[in-house]
Order: C-alpha cells, then sequence, then structure tokens
C-alpha cells in the first residue's frame, strides 16, 4: 500500500464505483479514491493531479445545472403529486451558483422512519457513516475492505420511496430513486443505485430496523425518457464482487502505474486532457487507433510498452515469429494485431499502410 502516512485514507464513492463502470479504467478509479486535501502529497495521493474545478469548465458547470434543475422539477411534480405532507425534504439550496434539494441526515431519516405514519418519499438521504466508525468498519469489513485504508463518502441517493407492506405485520419497503438529467437511464446509473442499496441495506441492519426493509429487487432511474425500472440484483452483485475483489488490489497500485486507456469514453472525464498529453509525450499504445485498453494491457504485460516498441516489431529480424507470439496474447490481438502493427509503423512515419 503506497501510504506515506498512517492516517491516509482512500475514500469510496458510488460515483466513483460508477464511473468505473462507465469508463472500465483503473487510473480513474485510483485516482478518484485519493481526498482533494491528499492529492499531489506524498502517499496515496502522490502522482496523483489536483481536480480540476468543475466551475472552470463551462460545459460541465451547464451540465450540472440542467441537471440540478431536472431535479427539482422532478421533485416539485412529486410534491404535487402525493402532497407535501407524505414528502419529506430538508428544502432546497442555493451555493456556489448551483441550486440543489438539501441533504437530509441520516439520523433524521432514521427518526422519520420511527414516527407512527411514514411518508411516501423522503429526498436526498444522506448515507454517512463516517460519524460512527464502528458501523463503517462493519460494512467495510463485510466486503473484506481494508478499514485502515479506505473510508466511506456520504452517498445520498435522490430519493427512498417508502412502499406500504402488502400485508398487515409485513415489514415496509425502501425503493431507491435515482433523477438522471440524461436523455435515457445507464448502466453505471444501475451501479451507483446498487451501491446505494447495499448502505442502505446495512444503515437499517445496523439501526436494528427489522419492520423495513430495503427493495434489492427493484429501483428507478427518472431520466428525461421517463421511469425506467430496472433489475437490481445483477448490479448489487456486480458492485458486490467489484468491492470485495477489485478495489484493494486497484488501492494497492500506486498511482503513476495504474492502468489507463485513452479513447473516445474519456471526453466525458474530467482527466481528459492530462492524460491525452500524457499518451502523447510518450508514445503511449491508446494511440494507436481502435486499439482495446485490454489489447493494450496484453501488450504491456508481454514488455511492449509505448507504440514505438510495437513498430519496431515489424522491421526486425523476428518480426514473424514475434508478431505471432503477440497475436496469441488475446482473441483481439489474433483479429487484429496485424492492423495494430500498421498503425503503429504509420505513428512513427506517417505512412498509411493497408
Ligand atoms: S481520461 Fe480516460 S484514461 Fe484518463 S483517467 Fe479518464 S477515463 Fe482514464
Amino acid at each position: 500500500m503506497p501510504t506515506g502516512s498512517e492516517r491516509q485514507k482512500f475514500r469510496l464513492t458510488a460515483s466513483a464505483i460508477a464511473a468505473h463502470t462507465k469508463h472500465r479504467c483503473d487510473r480513474l478509479f485510483r485516482w478518484q479514491t485519493v481526498p482533494a486535501l491528499l492529492r499531489g502529497q506524498a502517499g496515496i495521493g502522490w502522482n496523483v493531479p489536483k481536480r480540476e474545478r468543475a466551475a472552470s469548465r463551462p460545459a460541465i458547470r451547464l451540465l450540472m445545472a440542467g441537471g440540478d434543475e431536472f431535479e427539482l422539477n422532478q421533485v416539485c411534480d412529486l410534491i404535487a403529486s402525493v402532497g407535501e405532507d407524505r414528502f419529506v425534504s430538508a428544502g432546497e439550496v442555493t451555493e456556489n451558483g448551483r441550486t440543489q434539494v438539501t441533504e437530509l441526515p441520516l439520523e433524521t431519516f432514521l427518526a422519520t422512519l420511527h414516527a407512527p405514519i411514514l411518508p411516501a418519499f423522503i429526498a436526498q438521504v444522506a448515507i454517512n457513516l463516517t460519524s460512527d466508525p464502528e458501523s463503517e468498519r462493519a460494512f467495510l469489513a463485510h466486503f473484506d475492505l481494508d478499514a485502515d485504508a479506505l473510508q466511506l463518502g456520504p452517498a445520498r441517493p435522490d430519493l427512498i420511496q417508502i412502499i406500504d407492506p402488502p400485508h398487515p405485520g409485513d415489514p415496509y419497503c425502501l425503493r431507491i430513486w435515482d433523477f438522471k438529467a440524461s436523455r435515457v437511464a445507464r448502466h453505471d446509473h444501475f451501479i451507483q443505485e446498487a451501491y446505494y442499496s447495499l448502505l442502505l441495506e446495512h444503515v437499517l441492519a445496523w439501526a436494528n430496523m427489522t419492520n423495513i426493509q430495503v427493495d434489492v429487487e427493484t429501483a428507478i432511474i427518472r431520466s428525461r425518457k421517463g421511469d425506467e425500472v430496472f433489475e437490481l440484483q445483477p448490479y448489487r452483485r456486480a458492485v458486490s464482487d467489484f468491492l470485495r475483489n477489485r478495489a484493494m488490489p486497484l488501492l494497492s497500485t500506486p498511482a503513476v502505474d495504474a492502468h489507463y486507456h485513452v479513447c473516445d469514453h474519456c471526453i466525458t472525464c474530467e482527466y481528459a486532457d492530462h492524460c491525452r498529453a500524457e499518451a502523447d509525450a510518450g508514445t503511449d499504445l491508446s494511440r494507436i487507433a481502435y486499439i482495446s485498453s485490454e489489447s493494450k494491457r496484453r501488450l504491456k504485460q508481454a514488455g511492449i510498452l509505448t507504440h514505438r516498441e510495437l513498430a519496431r516489431i515489424a522491421t526486425g529480424s523476428a518480426a514473424a515469429t514475434q508478431l505471432s507470439t503477440l497475436r496469441e496474447l488475446s482473441h483481439d490481438l489474433t483479429v487484429h494485431g496485424v492492423r495494430y502493427l500498421a498503425s503503429a509503423q504509420a505513428l512513427e512515419d506517417g505512412r498509411v499502410r493497408r
């Protein structure tokens, strides 16, 4: 573990897990889990760039404003449909030019669930376990995550729906909603809700609330297309597997060594300029047209670190043998290895090969 100080801890967030699903980028996850104050510092933040302030990126600022407006409109619509007395929210707050639904403390949420009459919806519950270290530690231990190296960032599902029991005496059910101003719901949105459901389940169990359970079968994303009701279980399994088997090895990797691959998906990533410049300066394999992230990983494991090194294979005395060996590394390299080689050569001399 690359720690420079015993107290340095990574911070796990729903958005970092969702972004790893979206971008399939180990570097992004490794970097995103470093708290802002530790970036650039010796220890876990070494070689991790400072975050780019969203306010300095006009397109991102507009996207965030659009998202805020979309969410507020949805909340207003729901209040109008169920009535103010059945909708619990802490109101709205304007800060740094953004107007958002105010987060509701976890204690208030739990107190609301103890009331004799439950509301239909509760907005923006802040599931923040850092104020209860034993609870946080128990959640991390459940997924074999090292509580000495990792803490949980606050998680805020946009909305929790409280569904009445089908029969008297049965438990109430909490269904998670999220508002996304995107055109349609995406897999990374589903992943985010699955993580919330795991956290919420833990919170209810820790608080001994046996009369209420989390809906682990179904959740909802409300996008501009409408409500997408989706099966939660496959995403819960994916998140559980990621937490249990993938997260700690990724966090144990020095930031500079975490696998990255510049591709079309990077356009929405805050590090796009940084990674593109690094790839260009270092003749990185991801400059090769259409090469997959996995093929880049396989080539690096085989000792080929740059497109210059790949291009040299084509001209060496053992070219045929080496190419044949590389093509055995993966299905993608079997099918496209020759094309990647031609592309690497073109990056060297500017001549297009067919
Ligand atoms: S820009 Fe691309 S390669 Fe860089 S961190 Fe983001 S997703 Fe990964």
